[in-house]
């Protein structure tokens, strides 16, 4: 079934739940072949403004997720609200799950060397009987392509985490995808940001309280302060967010 999908800057959003992304997983994953998901936020939005090539590959995932709460307001301002916010570090906690029900692999690639063996070592502990097929740091560089190939060839994982950080990450499982557009086991990749540094303990989440109120932002902001360049994308999308709902509901 072709979810419900909305576009917020050209941007296509799937309003799909954290049930139904794994629902699709699965159904990927079983059907065969290479398939990818991608953890919409804001800062996703502002790139694919600026790079063309970037919206391309968004609009090619498998499914465009909904994290970051800017993402939610700024459907819920156009009168088109999403379910909910399905976050890469979520989301990668129930497919682990997931993947320790059905026996898949999974592979995490990227972050700091030994940062995904730590990440690892925590999803199998909330998962028993989770199956690890593979970690490495490697880096999106082009000169580690075909080691990392190699690994992931030999691994044969259903699931590929990928934490480079966006755009390298997505773009690095597109190519990924249409290096290996032959292949015929399943497999399903995301990129999954900071994912591993949380899951490792390298960096805190921000305190429950700032999540309920969509405050991660400005806990990254306090916690990594050489980010303030990039928190000012948010400001960037705030108003491109807010005219193009003015623009849709002056339309209505
Ligand atoms: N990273 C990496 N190699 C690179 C660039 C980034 O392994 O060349 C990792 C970095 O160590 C971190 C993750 O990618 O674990 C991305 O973190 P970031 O905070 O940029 O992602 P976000 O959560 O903001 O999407």
């Amino acid at each position: 079934m072709v979810p419900r999908s909305i576009r917020i800057l050209d941007v296509r959003i799937d309003d799909v739940d954290i049930d139904e992304a794994c629902v699709r997983a699965a159904a990927l994953i079983d059907a065969g072949g290479i398939h990818q998901f991608a953890t919409v936020n804001p800062e996703f939005v502002t790139t694919a403004q600026r790079d063309a090539h970037f919206l391309n590959v968004l609009e090619q995932c498998a499914l465009a997720l909904a994290d970051g709460v800017g993402i939610t307001l700024a459907a819920r301002l156009r009168g088109a609200p999403l379910r909910g916010r399905v976050t890469g570090v979520d989301l990668t906690q129930r497919l682990c799950t997931l993947a320790a029900q059905r026996g898949w692999g999974v592979f995490l690639l990227g972050a700091a060397p030994g940062v995904a063996e730590k990440a690892a070592a925590v999803l199998c502990l909330h998962n028993p009987g989770l199956r690890i097929a593979g970690c490495h740091a490697g880096s999106p560089r082009p000169e580690h392509i075909a080691e990392i190939d190699a690994r992931i060839a030999a691994a044969q994982p259903q699931i590929l985490f990928v934490a480079y950080g966006a755009p390298a990450q997505d773009f690095w499982l597109h190519e990924f995808a249409q290096r290996h557009s032959a292949q015929t086991n399943g497999l399903l990749g995301m990129g999954v940001g900071g994912t591993f540094d949380y899951l490792a303990g390298v960096r805190r989440y921000a305190p429950r309280w700032m999540r309920h109120i969509g405050l991660e932002w400005l806990h990254r902001l306090l916690s990594q302060p050489s980010r303030w360049r990039r928190q000012i994308s948010l400001l960037h999308f705030a108003a491109c967010a807010i005219a193009e709902a003015v623009k849709i509901l002056a339309h209505k």
